[in-house]
């Protein structure tokens, strides 16, 4: 690979099915942008997840969740434009269409949990992806990245433990966030509303009031809860 500067401007890149946009996604968030000094962090949310069932809220919807979970986060932007794509939200083609917009002479990160890192090898052009980026990993309870087979190969000449290296080359390292981890997943959160079960402890203030507000994952039943009483 090519050294083009002495350091370059990173720009992270965070796709999710955002269904909905929780604590841990917003934390996970803050963290890389300042433990890999990154320009900004874009949260991307998935159209047509490739290998899941539909998400349970409507694109608008998680877009408008995410909308209002980083309005007060300076360095959190939210980048629809996997919604705008018709097909399977396919993170090879995403990160073709960011490093078109961005050029050659950034560097890219795709954040993603240890979980979804350890599914990699059925991802569509999976070997293509330390070419067009970084690999930044959230740790996440209970899950490990392999240690051998095919995920562990292609991972394997990348591992760095020095953010620097993430802004001397344009893609093909993979580094650990080691952020604190948060062990709420939105499987938990739709399971609680689902309930009848105040979820504002796991969700962004706004985010709860919308979720309430629009009646969503079968919330209507969680009565005299408001986020400010919790
Ligand atoms: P679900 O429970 O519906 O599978 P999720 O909470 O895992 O959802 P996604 O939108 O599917 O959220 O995740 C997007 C990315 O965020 C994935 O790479 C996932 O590993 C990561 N992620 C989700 N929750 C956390 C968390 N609490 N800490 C760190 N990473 C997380």
């Amino acid at each position: 690979m090519t050294v083009r500067f002495a350091e370059l401007p990173l720009i992270a890149c965070f796709g999710g099915t955002f269904d909905p946009v929780h604590n841990g996604h917003l934390e996970a968030a803050k963290e890389v942008l300042t433990r890999a000094v990154c320009e900004e962090v874009r949260l991307i949310p998935c159209h047509i997840p490739p290998h899941r069932g539909v998400p349970h809220a409507s694109p608008a919807h998680r877009l408008a969740m995410l909308e209002l979970a980083v309005a007060d986060c300076p360095g959190l932007v939210v980048d629809a434009r996997e919604l705008t794509r018709d097909g399977p939200s396919y993170t090879v083609e995403t990160l073709r269409s960011l490093r078109q917009d961005y050029g050659p002479d950034v560097a890219l990160g795709w954040v993603l949990g240890v979980d979804a890192a350890a599914t990699l090898e059925a991802w569509e052009a999976w070997q293509r992806l330390p070419e067009l980026a970084h690999l930044l990993l959230l740790d996440r309870p209970g899950v490990s990245l392999p240690t051998s087979g095919p995920v562990a190969d292609l991972l394997a000449p990348g591992l760095t433990d020095e953010v620097a290296d993430l802004h001397r080359v344009p893609a093909g390292h993979t580094w650990r966030v080691r952020q604190p981890q948060q062990a709420v997943s939105a499987t938990e959160v739709r399971r609680t509303l689902a309930t009848g079960r105040s979820a504002a402890h796991l969700l962004p203030v706004p985010v709860w009031a919308y979720i309430r507000q629009q009646g969503l994952y079968g919330c209507h039943g969680v009565p005299g809860h408001s986020a400010e009483s919790e």
